[in-house]
């Protein structure tokens, strides 16, 4: 049987992988940028990580989510610490597009009403529902348009009121930072005014951290740079260091009743042991200010060039964007320079390292892109 080939990869094969490196079947080392797909946080392979999947497995393996499982309310006390978000709920699950539909559900229960705005350029993953409040029409079917959905500007305010003062939008979906999209940062002042008319509306506020979340800009959560509380909170990505674990935090507001939503794996004791772990390194390790400190210093030393068009980011989730594609740039970063990078469209480089770079690794990534840059430069 043949592999159904829908999308790119890198055309590496992992043989080992520590911290922020990563080894192929000949031994080369790459330095890794990107984290696949800004999955790993606290670093590939993290000793405590490996010790407590380890013990996990010989001790319950793989049981399924239909037992009381203490790892589950364990993981909920120590998110709600790290997060700031004591008072919110847990709902667990297993990916970013089943968090973000969980949480529209959710809001769709709790309106009544059905309609949800989303933004252009923005991404929330591949499902029925994450794939129509995603402004890529490439991606959609003409089942995901059965949705009713409509996109608004970022940062257009008076666009978004227009909509929510009709009285029947369910939710606005937000990225606390684009990611897919293009690195794009919400201002503060349309953020913290979007609060303000979902409340006045009714609508409630959905915040995709899934990306742009768990440390990685330098606050837990991208929206806390705004100073806002939203009513559900999307999360995954980062939250089981690759494992895959995703969940929903979900204001007090929201009663839950039985079968309002439901999982097979979701919140399983592997999934728990690797989001408790990753929760534990995070905080003891302080990663949430490492992404900041090592974020700004590549943003600051970041080289300048003619090439580049602009550089944006937060902590460690920054785009390099260009004036033309930079597929070739990114091919010779991996194939010469061993360092693996992201893309956003055809002219971004988009870095999601793990939380754990130090600047010394910063400092690799930055002397290589200066010297690539100057071979194009130079063309
Ligand atoms: N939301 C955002 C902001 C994302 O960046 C992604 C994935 O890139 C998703 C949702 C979908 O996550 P998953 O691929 O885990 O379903």
């Amino acid at each position: 049987m043949k592999l159904f080939e829908v999308y790119s990869l890198f055309n590496v094969t992992p043989e080992k992988a520590r911290g922020c490196h990563i080894w192929d079947e000949y031994g080369t080392e790459y330095l890794d940028m990107y984290g696949g797909h800004a999955v790993i946080s606290v670093g590939h392979s993290h000793p405590l990580y490996v010790e407590a999947l380890t013990r996990q497995i010989n001790r319950i393996g793989f049981y399924s989510n239909s037992v009381h499982n203490p790892l589950q309310e364990e993981l909920a006390k120590k998110l709600g610490q790290l997060s700031g978000y004591d008072d919110y709920s847990l709902f667990l699950d297993n990916s970013g597009a089943e968090s973000n539909e969980n949480a529209l559900k959710l809001a769709s229960f709790h309106t009544e009403r059905n309609r949800v705005v989303a933004f252009r350029k923005s991404f929330h993953g591949r499902t029925s529902g994450a794939v129509a409040v995603t402004d890529n029409p490439t991606i959609q079917s003409p089942f995901n348009a059965l949705h009713n959905v409509t996109f608004c500007q970022l940062n257009d305010i008076k666009g978004v009121e227009d909509e929510l003062k009709k009285g029947d939008v369910c939710a606005v979906i937000i990225e606390g930072i684009q990611g897919c999209g293009g690195i794009n940062i919400p201002e503060k002042e349309f953020m913290q005014a979007l609060e303000q008319i979902c409340r006045q509306t009714g609508t409630v506020l959905i915040l995709d951290e899934v990306q742009s979340g768990y440390g990685r800009t330098g606050k837990f959560f991208a929206h806390q740079w705004y100073d806002i509380r939203p009513d559900l909170i999307t999360m995954a990505k980062g939250m089981g260091n690759g494992f895959p674990v995703g969940g929903v935090l979900i204001s007090p507001e929201f009663k839950a009743t039985r079968g309002m939503l439901g999982t097979t794996f979701g919140g399983n004791y592997l999934a728990m042991e690797a989001a408790i772990t990753v929760a534990d390194i995070i905080r003891e390790a302080r990663l949430v200010d490492n992404a900041l400190r090592v974020g700004e210093y590549l943003m600051e030393e970041m080289p300048t060039s003619p090439l580049i068009k602009e550089v944006r980011g937060r902590g460690l989730m920054i785009g390099i964007e260009f004036h033309s594609p930079i597929a070739e740039i990114r091919e010779k970063l991996l194939s010469e320079e061993h360092i693996f990078t992201g893309v956003a469209g055809q002219n971004m480089i988009r870095l999601l390292p793990p939380l754990t770079l130090t600047l010394d690794e910063a400092d690799v990534f930055l002397n290589s892109f200066r010297k690539v840059l100057q071979e194009f430069e130079n063309k």
